[in-house]
């Protein structure tokens, strides 16, 4: 496995591996790998002769208050994981690397970004997209990973791959829980054993909510009602947003038909945790 921290050398190596008859698959990640990130690689392993990893903790979607100083990273604990997994390249580029002085363009997807995550964290999306842009650009790859986990953002990314003609196919890849039920992120590592306990409920509500959409309910009201209600009286979690909503628009949804997206950001102390279940109504 290689470790490459210049954009350049990451163009030459890919160069030469491009001149056999390979597929590269990429997987962007902020670092401090969990299974989750595990899960996007494997995917990418199988399905590709050589794999990406790219660990940048992306200043630009970091709001002036929220956790970019903070943010675990763990680069020589992410190196071993990735050595294990077999990930031929990890791209570590430094931030000068990535926004060079005078910087000055941004890829904005303008309204699915100002949606759900994009309302308490404006700007986030600006930044995802443009790094992942760039990351699309420097690597250039067949396939893009995404987790599901995110789902907003794969919408995002989605979208930005079609209007802008990046030629990579994307793939989602589903959630990985904890054994709880409690969907890994590198922001888990901020939960009190308390609050990680209690952090289950997301899921729950989210299962619960399933259940009863399968069941036959159709109407999104009851179905928020419920799960703001059940979250409440078994956590202390505050939350920031849940929604019922079109897959491919995030527009709120009151009849539940089609591609709906169930979703959810909760606060548990300084933690902001989401997670989503999306499902196809008949
Ligand atoms: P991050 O490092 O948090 O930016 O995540 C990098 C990639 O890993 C994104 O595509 C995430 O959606 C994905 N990811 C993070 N956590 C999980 C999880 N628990 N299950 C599946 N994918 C995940």
């Amino acid at each position: 496995m290689k470790v490459i921290r210049r954009t350049k050398h990451l163009r030459q190596e890919l160069g030469r591996a491009r001149r056999r008859p390979r597929t590269i698959g990429f997987v962007p990640t902020m670092g401090a790998l969990h299974d989750g990130h595990l899960a996007l690689v494997r995917r990418s392993r199988r399905e590709n002769d050589l794999t990406v990893v790219s660990v940048f903790v992306n200043p630009t979607q970091f709001g002036p208050r929220e956790d970019f100083r903070s943010y675990p990273r763990t680069f020589k604990k992410d190196v071993l994981l990735a050595k294990k997994e077999k990930v031929d390249i990890i791209f570590h580029p430094s931030i000068k690397e990535i926004y060079p002085r005078g910087y000055l363009t941004d890829i904005e997807v303008r309204e699915i970004s100002d949606r759900l995550c994009g309302r308490s964290r404006p700007g986030h999306f600006r930044g995802v997209a443009t790094v992942v842009g760039k990351l699309l650009n420097i690597v250039d790859p067949d396939i893009l990973y995404l987790g599901q986990k995110d789902a907003q953002q794969c919408v995002v990314l989605r979208h930005m791959v079609r209007d802008l003609d990046f030629p990579v196919k994307v793939t989602t890849v589903p959630t990985v829980r904890e054994p709880g039920g409690l969907a890994m992120s590198s922001r888990n590592q901020y939960l009190s054993a308390v609050q990680r306990r209690e952090a289950v409920v997301l899921y729950q509500a989210l299962r619960t909510a399933r259940k009863r959409i399968v069941a036959g309910e159709r109407t999104a009201a009851p179905v928020l009602r419920e799960m703001r209600r059940y979250i409440r009286k078994n956590s202390s979690g505050i939350i920031d947003y849940l929604v019922c909503v079109d897959g491919q628009t995030l527009r709120p949804l009151r009849v539940l038909r089609g591609e709906v997206l169930l979703a959810l950001a909760v606060y548990f102390g300084k933690a902001r945790l989401i997670d989503n279940i999306a499902l196809t109504v008949k």
